[in-house]
């Protein structure tokens, strides 16, 4: 039986959106009119992510293991978040550095959480060779004289919440990780992303005491579920000077809320104030590399485009004048867009390769 176009309540919720003000819509087409938008929008993003307007405890950083990588050396650290919360994080320092060396907040996807980007298999045990849609690229940075710090954020790996009562509840795919903590999030005000940037908060902080990183010269980088963590990171966060977005960067209105998605990517309240599109004047005129698989239909490239195009207008208009040469070749007209042979390895999410220069060298 056709059903009737006004019986869809998508169709009513897109009216409704796009009756709404977007107090956050990036118009912007001046340097101050930029920055006029910038201290509107970022409290507005802070308040919708929640839970980051509370004092950061000390780290209270406790080396727990460390291990010869041959170029690099890799550390297991673990840090106080909150007065009620530890996390670890990896930490991998090339050898023979002769001074501070540019850093690197790098931030895992879904799947078996941190281990997969550092060189190891879910069962803790070593890998040599990347494997998996990271492609261990947090070791990839180390081998190129990057200082990384990857945490394992909420509801991964380590830190996975505990499903016990919903045991036996699904059937057919699993439910992810991120689930119940995600709906307890959500229902305290906040959300999943809200912890998850406040991990990386805490990491940049722990970053920050360690001799080997500049953290002048820090940049955030993230695949999938990372890439929308990068996003958000160097959105609400001034210390990170750089990202990588990959697999992520489309308007939520084409990507997230076209496909069924784990419930962490999403952020109560914040289409009512803008699009990712908008959003992304947060980062401007920080450099900013986006990355998508041609053929990845949950973020589809054309819209990928789109939302490469409209985030750019933000970089010319925030531009300083200070900004440095790498910075305004990578900022003005257009974020540049790569696109990647995609090979699948996994149904409906092809791979993107290798990750490009993130320009902090
Ligand atoms: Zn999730």
């Amino acid at each position: 039986m056709e059903q009737r176009t006004e019986f869809d309540p998508l169709r009513l919720l897109d009216a409704l959106h796009a009756g709404a003000e977007h107090d956050c819509a990036f118009t912007a087409t001046s340097a101050e009119a930029a920055r006029a938008w910038q201290e509107h929008a970022a409290p507005v993003l802070a308040r919708s992510l929640g839970f980051l307007d509370r004092p950061a405890p000390p780290v209270e950083a406790e080396l727990e293991q460390t291990v010869d990588r041959g170029s690099y050396v890799r550390e297991r650290v673990v840090l106080r978040t909150w007065p009620d919360a530890t996390m670890p994080v990896w930490v991998l320092v090339p050898k023979g550095l002769d001074g501070p060396a540019p850093c690197v907040l790098a931030l895992h996807g879904h799947g078996y959480g941190v281990r997969d980007i550092v060189g190891l298999w879910e069962d803790g045990s070593e890998r040599w060779q990347p494997d998996g849609y990271h492609k261990d690229f947090g070791c990839a940075l180390a081998e190129r004289g990057f200082v990384v710090v990857a945490p394992e954020i909420s509801c991964f790996g380590e830190r996975r919440a505990d499903y016990s009562g919903l045991a036996g509840e699904f059937t057919g795919r699993a439910p992810d990780t991120c689930h119940n903590a995600t709906a307890y999030a959500i229902m305290l005000g906040g959300s999943a992303m809200g912890l998850r940037v406040w991990d990386g908060m805490r990491a940049i902080d722990y970053l920050a005491t360690r001799p080997e990183a500049d953290i002048a010269r820090l940049g955030a980088m993230g695949i999938s579920g990372g890439g929308a963590h990068a996003y958000f990171s160097t959105a609400c966060d001034a210390r990170i000077r750089a990202c990588v977005i990959s697999g992520y960067f489309c308007d939520w209105r084409h990507s997230i809320l076209t496909f069924h998605h784990c419930t962490c990517n999403y952020v109560p309240g914040l289409m009512a104030h803008g699009e990712l599109s908008d959003f992304a004047g947060l980062i401007a005129p920080r450099p900013c590399l986006i990355e998508a698989g041609r053929r990845d239909t949950d973020f589809p490239i054309a819209a990928v485009r789109a939302a490469g195009r409209r985030g750019a207008h933000s970089a010319p208009a925030t531009r300083s004048p200070s900004t440095n040469s790498t910075a305004a070749t990578r900022s003005a007209g257009e974020w540049p867009t790569t696109s990647s042979p995609a090979t699948s390895d996994r149904p409906r999410r092809p791979r993107r390769d290798a990750h490009a220069d993130s320009g902090l060298s």
